[in-house]
Order: structure tokens, then C-alpha cells, then sequence
């Protein structure tokens, strides 16, 4: 039966990529099934050795392990979301609770976690180089902060909450998934297409033939298809309608309504926390990164609201009086803020977006990014036909090193399309290492940009461009990798350092060396004018207040959801709606990511507590980049290499203060996020 199941069958495909030409979702239960029963095999191995624990027979040993889990595990996390159906889906609701509960065995299992005790006792006497310390470290939290030192009721409570919250998590996901498959406007009539630039037509008229209404325009739920209408939509009722269906993912009642799911999620998280001897779930979460406790994160959110939340208040005043000036007789909306934005920036800054388009050619935006990773790091991409994908428009780089050595492969998958989770990703369908020989690693990206008609160029806004630099720097931090230990490969970081290499690589899309080169009009490849670069670069800061509001908002009501030493009936809107109150959000402004699809912390654990984390890696990322400008040289030899080798090469391998000092002699304060934001010369308030 193997030979019939090729996630069980040996990967035949060059550079061993998964075989998804011949996958179907009916081979992932068996292949589970298998992966599971082998995975504990090894485990119950190493926990019952009659050896005594030595870091070969029970650390090296638990690293080599799972190998076909994580096989089958990666190909089915790529495809459920990047292309998923409900076949896929189905699994996917059986399959999270059981990878929780396969998750637990391991990490609460006792004989295994004496064993990693006892080594970590005798760790000074062990012979053990840095990174094999750091792994043996990250061995005994990962165990204590699982459960394994608690007692038997507490484990088997432990346990249930994990497979339980890992069902929900599943469940919110798919919920705001279905709000976003289910929903389209669709533009009838030429009145509805009043002030959508050619390209957000073009875009739209894609998604309407994909949804069955070929030869009109529609508009999705995908954050692409959405920011450009309400950015340029002249008709403030339609503007209304998708900022208000977009803002209510989740949030419709009926079979996909989260607002059960986040109270439940929410109150199970602040029992564990308990049971592990926390005060709250955020205390648990954050004693594992770099903030350490929640007062380090709320500080720095707290101290760049204010400013952030007074310019916003300013741009506000300034938008009504455009509206004002204009003869409009009403009072700025927040579907209305993006569409007088533009007009603000382009009043203030003599920049618009209409300007800027037509030069940022996705392919070009592609070829950017490769060659600052050229000019960065020495890399070559060629690009590779015939490795099977897991959809047509994905596209297969073979990426080498300055001295040609095979570095990895990177997958690009660049258009929304229905089967498609919304917002951008990096992920792996192989990690680097070198415990089971020198293991290359597989990395893609996803992202959700508007497919263009054929023969098209698909033309992106300068933010989406700053999309694909972000993941394809988090592409990168998989691709340099180079440790030996799987644990601490690659982005395997704390979740405030993950976005250091992600954020700090948007940097050098603004830089006039990469724009001169790559932003060339789509129609006649001249290269951009230097005013409009000038212009670009001296509107930076413009439009600040607006994302540090929305983003910030965001991740307090992230921190107090989990800042709750008790949770009982909790109405997850009406506290959503308190913490707004307390911090004085603006009405015109909406949170970048309402609860009620807040993915990022209620579909999975990944950022519950810990979306301030991009904000704390941009105090690294905005401080990283002046090691770059203080050289003179944005491509500084001297510092590229430091780069490499103390961040993202480094993976997990080192403390992440530790692995930044080295690279910058020094910790950021957080002067250089003020004046990249543009907030240092905001008086306090
Ligand atoms: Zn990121």
C-alpha cells in the first residue's frame, strides 16, 4: 500500500520535493496514521534506553525523530493554505487535535523529561559546544513549559486544553476562510467603477470571472482586493458596504461566528497559564521572548501610541477639511479614511499611488528582491521548470551561493485565488540542518496579489511590494540558515525576533539604488523619475499615524484578551470595544485585524499574546538598518556579512539579545522606530 501513497514513498522528484503532482487528500489520513505510530516508535525508544541520557542517545536522538511527520505535516499545512478544498478541510479539523495530543505524549512524557533534566543538571560537564547547549536549553522549556514537571491531574488537564484549543483555533480559521469565500461584491453597472484605476478593474474583472460572473468586476474579501477600492473608490456607499463586510469576518453569527470560539480560547488560555504557575496567559506567553514580561511589551506599545494617536487625530482634522472644502456634507467615515488619505498625501506630498503604480511590475518587484540578496549575501536564483507544485502559478527557484553550492529551493506563489487563505506568508516544506547529512531547505512564499488579466502586467502598490520584500526576508532567514540542529533552524526564533530579518529587508525597497533599478514602467521600461523617487522618499512617513494606530490597537487588545488572570462570560466584542475606550481610538480608524478574524491569535497560538511582537522586532529592524546608513554604503560588505552570520544564519542558535549584540555591539533603544515612523518630532503629549 505504500508504493500507492506518495507521502509514504520515497520522493523520487529532484532535490527530493514533495511529489504533489500525484497527492490527493485521501493519502494524508493513512500517512498520518503511519507518521504518528512511527514518531512515538522512536520516542518510546529514547525514553526507555537503558543507557544512561547522554545528548547523542536522548537530545541528538529526539532531533533526528519525527522525520515523517514533519514531512507529511509540511505538505499538508502548504496545501491547506495555499490551496486547500473541503476535503482538505475536513482533515485538517481532525487532524489539529490529534497533533496536539500526539504533541503531548511527547512532551509530557516523564521517563523523557528526567532524562532531559538530568542532562541539563550535568549540562557544564557534558563537553557540549554552544548551539548543542542552547538546544539542550530549549529541550528542558519547551518540556517545562508544555507540562511535563506538573502533576498527573494537572498534566491530563494540560493535555485536554491543548487538543481542545488546537480545534478551535482550526475552527476560527476556517470560519473567516468561509465569510471570505462567501462574499463578493459585484460591480454591474459602470457608475459602480467610479475612480478604480485600470489595474483595480483589471483585478476585479479576474475575480468576478472566477466567481462565475465573467465580463463584470468584483470585489473580494482579500486585504488586495479591498485597500486598493477603498483607496480609490469614488462611491462612498459601495466604500461602506466592503469596509463593513470586511471589518465583520467572523463576526456574522450563524455557523461561522467566532465570538464563542475567541471566549473559549480565551478562558482555556488563562487556565494553562494557571496550571503552569503563571499569573496570566500573557505573563506565560511573553516569558519566552524577548520582552520577557507583558509590562516590557505594553511599554513600548504605550509609548508609541500617543504620538501616533495625536498625528493620526491631526490627519483626521485635515481630511475633514478636505471633505469640507470639497462642498461634502458629512463627517469622515472610516470606510472614507484610505480614499482622503490619498488625496491628503497627494496634497501634502505631491505623491499618489496612480503615479507610483505603473512602476512596480510584480516581476520586477521579484527580480528586486533576488538581486538585493545578490548584492547582500552573493545569491543567484535561476529559475526551474518541471518540480511539481502544488498549483500552476506557482513558480520554482534553484538558489546558489557566491560559490555556487546549492543553497535551497525557493517556491514563489504570488495570486488570491478562491482555494487560498488571505494575508501573505513564508513557510517550509523542508528545513535546513545538518544531523541527518547536509539537509538544503525548501522554502515558499505565499502572497494574495490580484491576478491580472492574461498577457497583463500585474502592477502592485508600493505596499504590496513591501509585502514581498517582508516575506521573501523571512524566505531568507530559512534559506541562510545554517546550523546543525532542526530545533533552531532558520525562523525557529522567538516570535519578536522572527520579524527582524522580515521587517529590516522592507528597507532596501526604499532605497533609491534598488528603485532606480527595478521600478520601470510596466508599458516602456523607463526607469522611475528622480522626482517622483525624491518625493517617494521624502513622503515616507506620511500615512504613520494611520498604521501605527491600527496596528497598535490591535495588539493591546491582543495583550488585555490575555492579560485576564480569570476569564468567565466573556463577551469578546464588548471587550474588544472597552480596551478601544480605555486607549482612545479614533472612531474614523478600525483595527488592522478585528478579534473576530485575528488569525494571528486565535487561529493557533503562534502570536496569541504576541502580535506586539512586530512592533518589538522593529525596534531591532529600524536600528539594524542605521548600521547600514552609518557605512554610507546601504550594501556595506563589511556589514552584510556580520548580517548573515549573526542573524539569519544563526536561526535559533544563540539568545536573541545575544545574537543581535553581536551583530550591532549594542541593544536598540527605541529612537530609531520614532524617527523612522516619523513620531520624533511629535511633542509628548
Ligand atoms: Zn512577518
Amino acid at each position: 500500500m505504500n508504493q500507492q501513497n506518495p507521502l509514504l514513498a520515497d520522493w523520487a522528484a529532484p532535490f527530493e520535493v514533495p511529489p504533489f503532482d500525484a497527492i490527493k487528500p485521501e493519502h494524508f489520513g493513512p500517512a498520518f496514521d503511519r507518521a504518528f505510530a512511527d514518531h512515538l516508535r522512536e520516542i518510546d525508544a529514547i525514553a526507555a534506553d537503558p543507557e544512561a541520557p547522554s545528548f547523542d542517545n536522548t537530545i541528538a536522538a529526539l532531533e533526528r525523530g519525527g522525520k515523517l511527520l514533519a514531512n507529511v505535516g509540511s505538505v499538508f499545512f502548504a496545501l491547506v493554505g495555499a490551496h486547500s478544498n473541503d476535503a482538505l478541510l475536513e482533515i485538517e479539523r481532525e487532524i489539529m487535535p490529534r497533533l496536539a495530543a500526539h504533541s503531548n505524549r511527547i512532551n509530557m512524557n516523564g521517563p523523557l523529561y528526567a532524562r532531559i533534566m538530568a542532562l541539563h543538571e550535568r549540562r557544564a560537564s557534558l563537553g557540549l559546544g554552544a548551539e548543542q547547549a542552547r538546544v539542550l536549553d530549549r529541550y528542558r522549556i519547551k518540556f517545562q513549559r508544555a507540562g511535563a514537571g506538573a502533576d498527573e491531574t494537572g498534566r491530563k488537564r494540560l493535555a485536554a486544553i491543548g487538543e481542545r484549543l488546537a480545534a478551535l483555533g482550526t475552527q476560527f480559521s476556517q470560519n473567516v476562510l468561509a465569510d471570505e469565500q462567501s462574499w463578493a461584491l459585484v460591480l454591474d453597472r459602470d457608475d459602480d467603477l467610479a475612480g478604480l484605476p485600470d489595474h483595480v478593474r483589471a483585478s476585479a474583472a479576474e475575480a468576478a470571472s472566477e466567481r462565475g460572473h465573467a465580463g463584470k468586476h468584483a470585489i473580494t474579501l482579500s486585504r488586495s482586493s479591498v485597500e486598493p477600492f477603498l483607496q480609490t473608490s469614488r462611491r462612498r456607499d459601495l466604500r461602506e458596504k466592503v469596509f463593513r463586510a470586511f471589518v465583520a469576518r467572523g463576526d456574522n453569527r450563524g455557523r461561522t461566528d467566532n465570538q464563542p470560539i475567541i471566549a473559549e480560547m480565551v478562558k482555556l488560555r488563562a487556565e494553562r497559564a494557571k496550571l503552569l504557575g503563571y499569573q496570566t496567559f500573557a505573563h506565560y506567553r511573553l516569558d519566552d521572548a524577548m520582552a520577557k514580561t507583558p509590562q516590557a511589551a505594553r511599554g513600548l506599545l504605550e509609548r508609541v501610541w500617543a504620538p501616533a494617536r495625536k498625528r493620526a487625530l491631526a490627519d483626521r482634522d485635515a481630511m475633514q477639511e478636505l471633505i469640507r472644502a470639497e462642498g461634502g456634507n458629512f463627517t469622515l467615515a472610516a470606510w472614507d479614511w484610505r480614499y482622503y488619505a490619498e488625496k491628503l498625501r497627494k496634497q501634502q506630498c505631491d505623491v499618489d499611488d496612480a503615479e507610483i503604480e505603473p512602476y512596480l511590475d510584480l516581476e520586477n518587484m521579484i527580480a528586486a528582491a533576488f538581486d538585493t540578496a545578490h548584492r547582500l549575501f552573493g545569491l543567484e536564483f535561476r529559475r526551474l521548470d518541471g518540480i511539481p507544485v502544488w498549483h500552476p502559478d506557482v513558480r520554482v527557484w534553484d538558489v546558489r551561493g557566491a560559490d555556487g553550492r546549492h543553497v535551497g529551493l525557493f517556491f514563489g506563489d504570488y495570486f488570491a485565488r478562491a482555494s487560498k487563505r488571505s494575508g501573505a506568508w513564508m513557510s517550509t516544506l523542508r528545513d535546513q540542518e545538518k544531523l541527518a547529512g547536509d539537509i538544503r531547505p525548501l522554502v515558499f512564499n505565499v502572497m494574495n496579489f490580484s491576478k491580472p488579466r492574461d498577457g497583463q502586467a500585474t502592477l502592485i502598490s508600493f505596499e504590496d511590494a513591501r509585502t514581498l520584500f517582508h516575506e521573501f526576508g523571512h524566505a531568507l532567514h530559512g534559506l541562510l540558515s545554517d546550523v546543525t540542529y532542526p530545533m533552531i533552524a532558520g525562523t525557529n526564533v522567538e516570535t519578536d525576533f522572527v520579524e527582524l530579518p522580515s521587517q529590516l529587508y522592507e528597507h532596501w525597497l526604499e532605497t533609491p539604488e534598488v528603485l532606480r533599478k527595478f521600478a520601470r514602467h510596466h508599458a516602456n521600461g523607463e526607469p522611475m523619475p528622480e522626482t517622483l523617487i525624491a518625493k517617494l522618499k521624502a513622503a515616507r512617513t506620511f500615512g504613520q499615524a494611520f498604521k501605527t494606530v491600527e496596528f497598535t490597537a490591535s495588539a493591546l487588545v491582543d495583550l488585555d484578551f490575555h492579560s485576564q488572570a480569570t476569564v468567565d462570560d466573556l463577551d469578546p466584542a464588548a471587550f474588544e470595544a472597552a480596551t478601544l475606550k480605555r486607549i482612545g481610538m479614533p472612531d474614523e480608524i478600525a483595527m488592522r485585524h478585528r478579534s473576530t478574524h485575528f488569525g494571528h491569535v486565535f487561529a493557533g497560538d503562534h502570536y496569541a499574546a504576541g502580535y506586539y511582537s512586530y512592533m518589538w522586532s522593529e525596534v531591532l529592524d529600524a536600528d539594524a538598518f542605521d548600521a547600514f546608513e552609518e557605512t554610507g554604503n546601504v550594501f556595506d560588505p563589511a556589514t552584510a556579512q556580520r548580517l548573515r552570520d549573526d542573524i539569519y544564519a544563526a536561526g535559533g542558535s544563540r539568545e536573541p539579545d545575544d545574537a543581535y549584540k553581536a551583530f550591532r555591539g549594542k541593544l536598540p533603544s527605541v529612537d530609531a522606530l520614532l524617527r523612522k515612523r516619523g513620531f520624533d518630532k511629535v511633542a509628548a503629549v
